[in-house]
């Protein structure tokens, strides 16, 4: 039997062109050596799976630090990427601030957007025009925003503009203890009915996740760690052995705060809530969670 695999990228990227205050990868370049290293890294990343059987099935979400959409090499091997056979699904978390012509030489079903929108770094008609391409040329996408109470009416003019088959996430700020009062909840619930599935912290110490079997957080180079917030190397995707290094691990954080992580692990059902958008964050019932599909 061919693997089975959820790769979740992160190479040597650390830059980005926006300025998000919280955010410690906000205006940070790289020279054009280290962009270079990243872009081999990439090369070498895509290469791999092309060249692996077709009966393989593999997805892979890019999680860069920063922003990786504004550089062509990510553009064109993403591309490459969804006319690839043994792959399923190739997603990428981006502010959307790229051109989008690219999108055009993608097998277009095989690509899903995760994209956030930061009101303070761009206009809100600017981001819209830009999920407006989106929706012209067929791509899946969710939309997102990170729920400061600071944000909340931008949040909610982006729900309102947005057709409603369109979902509009809102990650919970867990910076802060107690950060939210019952009405705010309430509100960043009406803006994405599912705020209180990410408004948590989940106990995961021992528990069992598809992260370390099924589910691999690669590097730049190709060292496997199970997801992105256990450190430990189990592996290196380009060593024959690889694997020997894929079995079940129950979790050792005592917590799992991010969609990125839990949602892998079983007992949430998150698979079954999100189906095929898992990695881009579409839940299989976004065209049922609202009623009209027009945009305003
Ligand atoms: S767009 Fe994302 S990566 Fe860039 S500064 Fe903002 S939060 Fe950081
Ligand atoms: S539960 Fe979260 S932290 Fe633990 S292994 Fe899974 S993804 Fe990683």
């Amino acid at each position: 039997m061919g693997l089975d695999l959820t790769l979740l990228y992160r190479g040597p990227l650390v830059s980005c062109n926006y300025g998000c205050e919280y955010c410690p990868f906000a205006k940070r370049s790289q020279t054009a050596t280290e962009l270079n290293q990243d872009r081999q890294a990439l090369k070498r990343f895509v290469d791999w799976i092309l060249q692996r059987p077709a009966g393989d099935r593999i997805r892979v979400l890019f999680t860069p630090w920063g922003e990786a959409l504004i550089h062509p090499w990510y553009q064109s091997e993403i591309a490459r990427l969804t006319h690839c056979p043994q792959v399923e699904k190739v997603a990428i978390q981006t502010n959307l601030s790229c051109a989008l012509g690219w999108v055009e030489a993608c097998h277009k079903p095989k690509l899903g957007l995760w994209t956030t929108y930061h009101p303070v770094e761009v206009k809100r008609q600017h981001f819209l025009q830009q999920c407006r391409r989106l929706i012209e040329g067929q791509i899946r996408f969710s939309v997102g925003i990170v729920g400061l109470k600071a944000h909340r009416a931008e949040a909610q003019a982006l729900r309102q503009a947005l057709p409603d088959s369109i979902y509009v996430w809102v990650n919970a700020y867990k910076r802060q203890a107690d950060y939210y009062t019952s009405e705010d909840i309430a509100q960043f619930t009406a803006i994405d009915p599912l705020f209180g599935i990410n408004n948590q912290v989940y106990p995961s110490l021992g528990h069992p996740c598809r992260a370390g079997e099924s589910v691999l957080s690669v590097d730049g180079e190709g060292n496997l760690r199970r997801c992105h917030f256990i450190p430990e190397q189990i592996g290196n995707l380009y060593q024959p052995d690889l694997e020997q290094a894929l079995y079940a691990r129950p979790c050792t954080n005592a917590t799992c705060r991010c969609h990125i992580g839990y949602v892998h692990m079983p007992e949430l059902g998150l698979d079954q809530m999100f189906g095929t958008g898992l990695l881009e964050r579409i839940p299989e019932a976004s065209g049922r969670l609202f009623a009209s599909t027009t945009l305003n």
